[in-house]
């Protein structure tokens, strides 16, 4: 049977985040996460370093020394995305980040945001489910070679242990949340020993959790339900490939890459990124939309306990998106990075200053983190929340 997986360790409001801004578009959208978050007067710092493609040019690495001390020491990370050569070069520093890190839950929340255009806008809050990829191995283990010129082989390589791993993590996030099923997606009638090993490790843990309803789909068939029917989905809980592809179909279902945000668990750390890659179609462009980034860093706020920030931080994307004035480009707008990310500011100081008048007008209920204190850079005091870190996205 799995351990029972320890929460992260929860830091207080005072803590570093390390900032990787990546390549592309991710300096762009990390410049404008970064801002929006120090409106909130958090008392978090952040501490920039440089990974990808432009680390390779000023350093030689592309995953430089500097950028392990930094995670080792925050132990949370916010990360744009990073470009991988396809077919040749380098191994995705994702890719390499989840292993070495043994970060073994990555949770993509799919949910439409009001105003974002997407074919299914008028099923609403009813669709509305997370995704749990394992992110250790599969086919990810990155272990393939040619065996003689002409045929190539690829190591699927699945274990009990991560698979019973992420399957407890994806039934304790079901329990803490009031999510009613867990869908696993499989192809074990083909892959009957790795895929079958799978299964097997998910049908144990779901034992454990009576109260939650367990569903096996070929994956096939799940892709084709998740387009017909989303809404039958709660909890989809996913090895590493079928979470990459499904995870992009989903974005797919709630208006695209540049709304979907995305975390990556490990016991000791965490490091919050986009579903979407690098975009160098548009990079340098000031096109790039940093929604997904921006609720990206709201899940990191919630796995720090801060649940008041994250609430602003998200409410505030919302407010902006549904007001239709300052959309970009993907959305249908005509608007940059930088006209977006004001509207976002805009939106969060109007409902901090909000909260602190409602708060000195007698409000001794309000709870947790966020405190307005008027100053960056200021701490200020977190109180727990009993929610889950990263609860619904
Ligand atoms: P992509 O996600 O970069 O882009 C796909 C399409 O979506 C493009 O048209 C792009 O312009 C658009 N798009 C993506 N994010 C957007 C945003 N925030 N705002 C507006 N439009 C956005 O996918 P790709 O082109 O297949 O991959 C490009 C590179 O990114 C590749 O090198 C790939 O390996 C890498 N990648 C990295 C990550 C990561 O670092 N987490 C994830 C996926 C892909």
């Amino acid at each position: 049977m799995a351990k029972k997986k320890s929460p992260p360790r929860q830091p207080a409001a005072g803590r570093t985040i390390t900032v990787i801004p990546g390549d592309g578009i991710g300096p762009e959208i990390a410049d404008s996460m970064m801002r929006v978050v120090t409106a909130l007067d958090l008392g978090l710092e952040f501490e920039v370093v440089q990974a990808g493609l432009e680390a390779y040019e000023e350093t030689g690495e592309l995953l430089p020394a500097a950028v392990h001390r930094s995670l080792r020491r925050n132990r949370i990370a916010i990360k744009g995305p990073t470009t991988t050569p396809v077919g040749t070069g380098h191994k995705s520093i994702n890719v390499q980040l989840r292993q070495q890190y043994d970060l073994y839950a990555n949770l993509r929340p799919i949910r439409l945001i009001p105003g974002v255009p997407s074919r299914y806008s008028d099923l609403g809050d009813r669709l509305d489910m997370v995704i749990f990829r394992e992110n250790t191995e599969d086919l990810y283990a990155g272990i393939e070679h040619m065996v003689v010129p002409g045929v190539a082989e690829s190591l699927k390589i699945i274990t009990a242990k991560a698979s019973e791993r992420i399957a407890v993590t994806a039934f304790e996030f079901a329990r803490a949340n009031g999510r009613r099923k867990v869908t696993v997606a499989h192809k074990a009638n083909i892959m009957k020993i790795s895929d079958g090993l799978f299964i097997e490790s998910t049908r144990k843990v779901a034992k454990r959790f009576p109260e939650i309803e367990y569903e096996e789909l070929i994956v096939d068939n799940c892709c084709m339900q998740l387009v017909v029917r989303p809404t039958h989905f709660d909890v989809v809980l996913l090895q590493n490939l079928y979470g990459d592809i499904i995870s992009d179909l989903c974005a797919g279902l709630v208006g695209g890459l540049g709304v979907t945000p995305g975390a990556n668990i490990g016991r000791k750390i965490a490091i919050f990124e986009a579903v979407h890659g690098s975009a160098p179609d548009i990079a340098g462009q000031g096109k790039a939309n940093p929604t997904a980034l921006i609720l990206s860093a709201a899940l990191m706020l919630r796995h720090l306990k801060m649940e008041e920030a994250a609430v602003i931080l998200q409410k505030s994307v919302a407010d902006v998106i549904s007001a239709g004035k300052s959309l970009t480009l993907d959305l249908g707008g005509s608007a940059g990075t930088e006209e977006f990310t004001e509207a976002v500011l805009a939106r969060v100081r109007r409902r901090k200053s909000s909260l602190s008048r409602s708060r000195s007008s007698g409000g001794k209920t309000a709870k947790s983190a966020g405190k307005a204190n008027g100053k960056t850079g200021r701490k200020t005091s977190t109180r727990k929340t009993a929610r889950r870190a990263t609860s619904r996205g």
